[in-house]
C-alpha cells in the first residue's frame, strides 16, 4: 500500500512519489480527451521532477463501459477505489435516459460526499472572449454540491406523493395549488453543509491571499433557504478569529478602506451578481454559493473567458477529491480525435496542485498557454482565432508537450 495517497490527521495529503490515481476515461469523447490529458500530465511530471515522480494511473469503470461489462452504471467497487485512493480524475459521463436514473456525476458527488464543486475561472491569453477586458477575470467558484434542488426530492404532477405534498402545503401555509397539475420539488439548504462549504472558500482565500469572498444568494425571495445560506455563511466567517470583515464593517469602521490582512466577506443577490461579474469583474474573487446558483454562474464565467472547452473543475470533500472536465460527452464527435482536451488537462493541473506537485501544475498551464499563443489549437478555438492551425485532440496534446521543451 506504499503507493497509495493517505490523509494526515490535519486533513492534508501524504503523497508518495509514484502514487496510484484512479481515472474514469468517460463516455463519448471522454477516451480521446483522457488519452490527450494523460500524455500532457505524464510529460509535465516527468519534466518537473527529472523522472523522480510518476503517476500510476488506474482505470476504474463508470458509465457506458461499466454498464457493458458489469450491468451497472456506477459499480460500488469503483466508488470504493476512488474513496481509498483519495484523489481521482474523470472525463465526462453520459446521463442515461431512463426512468429514475440519476445523473452519474451527481451520484458520484453525493455518494462520496464531495461537498465543494470548485471552478477557477481565469483568462488564457489568445482565447477569443466576448468581454472587453477578459484579463480582469480571475475568480474561483465554490458551489455547494450535495443539496439544494439537486438533492433530487421531487414528485411528478398528479402522483399520490405530489397530492399529499399539496395537501400539506395547503394545511400549513394556506396556499392553494392545482392538485392534479402541479409538480413539486423540495429545496433543502442546511446549516452544516453551508458552513463547511463557506469555510472551505474562506480558507482558500486565506491560503492564496485573495482579497474577498462573495456569498451569492437569492435570500430576498427564498428567506429560509438562500437567506439562511447567507446567515450561516456570515457565521462561518466569524470562525476565522478576526481575519474576516464584512463590507458593512469596512464602511462603518474603516471609511471604506480594507485593513491590512483582512478578507472582505461580501453578499450579493444572485440576479445582481450576474451583471456585477460581467460589468465589474475586477471586484470579485472567491465566490461561494448554493448548488443551483453555482451551476448557472459557473457556465456564465466560463463563457466570459472563452467557453467550457477550457474550463477546469474539481469536486472536493473531506475524504477525497475528483477532478473532472466540466463539459459533457459531446457524443457527435466521439472517436474522432477532434475535441479540445483543455478542460480535462487543466483539471489535471488542479489535481497536481491538490497533491502539492505545484511545479508540474505550473508547467501544464504555461505550456497550454504557449500552444494557444502559437495558434496551434483544436477546431473550437481554430474557428475563432484568425490564422490558427487546426490540430486534432491528440495533436493539441503533442503541441502542449512540445511547448514544455
Ligand atoms: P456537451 O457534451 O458539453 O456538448 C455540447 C457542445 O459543446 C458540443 O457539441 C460542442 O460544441 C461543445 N463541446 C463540448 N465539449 C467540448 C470540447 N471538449 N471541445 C470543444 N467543444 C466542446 O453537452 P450536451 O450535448 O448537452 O451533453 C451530452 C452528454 O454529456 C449528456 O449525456 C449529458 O448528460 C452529459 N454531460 C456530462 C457532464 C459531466 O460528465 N460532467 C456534464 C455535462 C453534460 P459544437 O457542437 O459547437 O462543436
Amino acid at each position: 500500500m506504499e503507493n497509495i495517497i493517505t490523509l494526515n490527521n490535519d486533513g492534508s495529503l501524504n503523497v508518495p512519489n509514484m502514487p496510484v490515481i484512479p481515472y474514469i476515461a468517460g463516455d463519448g469523447t471522454g477516451p480521446d480527451i483522457w488519452k490527450a490529458s494523460r500524455r500532457v500530465l505524464d510529460a509535465a511530471v516527468e519534466k518537473s521532477y527529472d523522472g523522480q515522480r510518476k503517476i500510476d494511473f488506474l482505470a476504474v469503470l463508470a458509465g457506458e463501459a461499466a454498464f457493458a461489462q458489469t450491468g451497472e452504471w456506477l459499480p460500488k467497487e469503483s466508488l470504493e477505489t476512488i474513496k481509498t485512493h483519495r484523489v481521482a480524475i474523470k472525463g465526462p459521463l453520459t446521463t442515461p435516459v431512463g426512468e429514475g436514473m440519476r445523473s452519474l456525476n451527481v451520484a458520484i458527488r453525493q455518494e462520496l460526499d464531495l461537498f465543494a464543486c470548485i471552478r477557477p475561472v481565469r483568462y488564457i491569453k489568445g482565447v477569443p472572449s466576448p468581454c472587453n477586458d477578459p484579463d480582469a477575470i480571475n475568480m474561483i467558484i465554490f458551489r455547494e454540491n450535495t443539496e439544494d434542488l439537486y438533492k433530487g426530492i421531487e414528485w411528478e404532477a398528479g402522483t399520490p406523493a405530489a397530492k399529499e405534498a399539496i395537501a400539506f402545503i395547503r394545511e400549513k401555509s394556506g396556499q392553494i395549488l392545482d392538485e392534479n397539475f402541479t409538480g413539486i420539488g423540495i429545496k433543502p439548504i442546511s446549516r452544516d453543509n453551508t458552513k463547511r462549504l463557506v469555510r472551505k472558500a474562506i480558507q482558500y482565500a486565506l491560503d492564496h491571499n485573495r482579497p474577498s469572498v462573495t456569498l451569492m444568494h437569492k435570500g430576498n425571495i427564498m428567506k429560509f433557504t438562500e437567506g439562511a445560506f447567507l446567515k450561516w455563511g456570515i457565521e462561518a466567517g466569524e470562525d476565522f478569529s478576526g481575519r474576516i470583515i464584512t463590507e458593512q464593517e469596512v464602511w462603518d469602521r474603516f471609511d471604506g478602506r480594507v485593513p491590512n490582512s483582512k478578507i472582505v466577506l461580501k453578499s450579493r443577490i444572485a440576479d445582481n451578481m450576474f451583471q456585477q461579474v460581467l460589468l465589474r469583474p475586477a471586484e470579485y474573487d472567491v465566490i461561494a454559493c448554493p448548488n443551483l446558483n453555482g451551476d448557472y454562474i459557473s457556465d456564465l464565467l466560463a463563457a466570459m473567458v472563452g467557453g467550457l472547452g477550457l474550463a477546469p473543475g474539481a469536486n472536493v470533500g473531506s475524504q477525497c477529491a475528483v477532478f473532472e472536465a466540466t463539459h459533457g460527452t459531446a457524443p457527435k464527435y466521439a472517436g474522432m480525435d477532434k475535441v479540445n482536451p483543455g478542460s480535462l488537462i487543466l483539471s489535471g493541473a488542479m489535481m497536481l496542485d491538490h497533491m502539492g506537485w505545484e511545479a508540474a501544475a505550473a508547467l501544464v498551464r504555461s505550456s497550454l498557454q504557449r500552444a494557444i499563443l502559437n495558434k496551434r489549437v483544436t477546431y473550437d478555438l481554430a474557428r475563432q482565432i484568425p490564422g490558427a492551425i487546426e490540430l486534432p485532440c491528440s495533436g493539441f496534446a503533442r503541441e502542449i508537450c512540445a511547448c514544455m521543451e
